[in-house]
């Protein structure tokens, strides 16, 4: 029976899951038993160490590995020195991935296709680096699922309770903070708005507890200690302890000292106000009260934090009970999705049977338009600006045209520029060419010819555009996509043409 994989390639740890043939998401541990293993890669001469093993050597020896590679993800130029030799974000989360896919294969055979999760606020680029490295891990990967809505999908599923309203759910790991309101109906998926940051999570509190006890050495001592005296490790572990006890005692430089759970909390507070604000905004952008909300679904290890929970409490006014693990919801969520795209006559009756009825609908999470020049014909002058075709929020599929016209006479191309913000913006400075080609026009034309451009987002997260010059047909073509296979290219430029 054909294998469909959902994969959390998280910032801090990854895990796999798979729909079992009686139809139930399972999650698929390594051969060491783990459900999850740290997103780390560690080079040692010519062997790749991930997992587990990798993050016990990093944090001994940090020149030789990496981790959190996932908050650069898509920026080409970045890349990160293991060992002596240099590698993109891209490459390290291949190195992940093939790890993960050999436990998986070593424990439910070959993988016929895989979803991989992607932060709901991941640009563009970020999520094609992600889709490229899962090809180069060589799994068969024709979507992606963002992370949010992996989770709500599984909580959507999970049986029990049938969800029948609008729900938040919030997603806090280590290294990047999500946040959707859904509506959900049975297993029916709705997201209404989706927020986020890629920088900020449970590292950011392993930080402060270190702050923490260096300037309690300090106090103590007289002496001054520096990072390199602490481990974000010892760091994160009294984090930890701090989730179930009131203080805990670590020993630093050979002198015992004491952390109490009130005062991590006051030294978190900025970042929990950050947690909240985007919380609101979420709620906003889905014209939703709090009052309106149904229930809160949890996913990320940081959400076991207390003072995290009674973050979320305040924000959404509900009390919240954890109902899953939170290390694993996402990628049974994706597992779910993978199932659930598959082509139904792979699957097992109970694998058809237990994704027959979801539905999933997503909204875009960035705005993407394109870069015009605006005449100003009383002052003769020329100002370049951004036209927003597709509005962050924008629910998916939908397809918006835009009109524009030729500047002057003669005029034989147009630069056809994709752009992508977090907001509408009209200031070129404050948005991110996305791609960028020319649509040749024939000479001899006056000014004012009609250029329409479309966009078209479709369920796969592929935006198809188009630059068509209406009189003569000429048409500029690229399809921005997420998903490989027939249209994907690792140089994604070979997709723009003219007809
Ligand atoms: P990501 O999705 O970013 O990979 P995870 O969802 O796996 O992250 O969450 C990892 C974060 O959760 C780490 O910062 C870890 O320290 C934190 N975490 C896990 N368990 C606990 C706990 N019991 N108390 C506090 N923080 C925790
Ligand atoms: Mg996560």
């Amino acid at each position: 029976m054909a294998k469909f994989v959902g994969i959390d390639l998280g910032t801090t740890f990854s895990a796999a899951a798979t729909v079992d043939l009686d139809g139930s998401p399972v999650i698929v541990r390594d051969s060491e038993g783990n459900n999850i293993i740290p997103s780390c890669v560690v080079i040692d001469g010519d062997s790749i160490e991930v997992g587990t093993h990798a993050f016990d050597i990093w944090t001994n020896s940090p020149d030789l590995g990496a981790s959190r590679f996932k908050r650069i993800m898509g920026s080409r130029d970045k890349t990160l020195s293991l060992g002596g030799r240099e590698f993109t974000p891209t490459e390290l989360s291949t190195f992940v991935l093939r790890k993960i896919v050999k436990e998986v294969e070593s424990q439910i055979g070959k993988i016929e296709e895989a979803v991989v999760t992607i932060p709901a606020n991941f640009a563009h680029e970020a999520r094609e680096a992600t889709m490229l490295a899962a090809k180069k891990a060589g799994l068969n990967i024709k979507n992606i699922i963002n992370e949010p809505t992996a989770a709500a999908l599984y909580y959507a599923y999970k049986t029990g309770v049938e969800l029948d309203g609008i729900y938040a759910v919030f997603d806090f790991g280590g290294g990047t903070f999500d946040v959707s309101i859904i509506q959900a109906n049975g297993k029916n998926v709705e997201v209404l708005s989706s927020d986020g940051v890629s920088k900020l999570g449970g590292d950011d509190f392993d930080r402060v507890i270190r702050d923490i006890l260096k300037e309690k050495y300090s106090m103590q001592t007289g002496d001054t200690i520096s990072d390199s005296d602490i481990s974000l490790n010892q760091a994160e572990k009294a984090k930890k302890h701090l989730t179930i006890k009131e203080s805990t005692k670590q020993i630093v430089k050979g002198k015992s000292i004491e952390i109490t759970r009130g005062e991590f909390e006051s030294k978190i507070m900025s970042l929990l106000t950050q947690v909240e604000m985007l919380c609101e905004s979420a709620l906003e952008d889905a014209k939703i009260q709090p009052s309106q909300l149904k229930g809160v679904f949890l996913a990320g290890g940081s959400t076991r934090v207390p003072a995290v929970k009674k973050t979320v409490e305040k924000v959404f006014q509900k009390e919240v009970t954890t109902t899953a693990n939170v290390d694993e919801v996402v990628a049974l969520g994706a597992a779910i999705y993978s199932t659930y795209r598959a082509n139904r006559e792979k699957l097992s009756q109970g694998q058809r049977e237990s994704v027959e009825k979801i539905r999933i609908s997503e909204t875009t999470s960035k705005c993407f338009g394109v870069i015009s020049i605006a005449m100003n014909t009383a002052r003769d002058e020329a100002t370049v600006s951004n036209s927003t075709l597709i509005a962050k929020g924008t629910k998916i599929p939908c397809s918006l045209t835009q009109t524009f016209y030729t500047t002057h006479e003669g005029q034989t191309g147009v630069d056809c520029i994709v752009t992508e913000s977090t907001t509408i913006e009209s200031d070129p400075k404050f948005v991110k060419v996305i791609w960028e080609g020319r649509l040749e026009l024939p000479p001899g034309r006056p000014e004012g010819q009609q250029i329409d451009v479309t966009f078209s987002y479709d369920d796969n997260q592929i935006m198809h555009c188009s630059f068509v010059d209406i009189a003569t047909g000429n048409k500029a073509t690229v399809d921005l996509t997420l998903v490989p296979g027939s249209s994907f290219d690792d140089t994604k430029i070979d997709k723009f043409f003219v007809e």
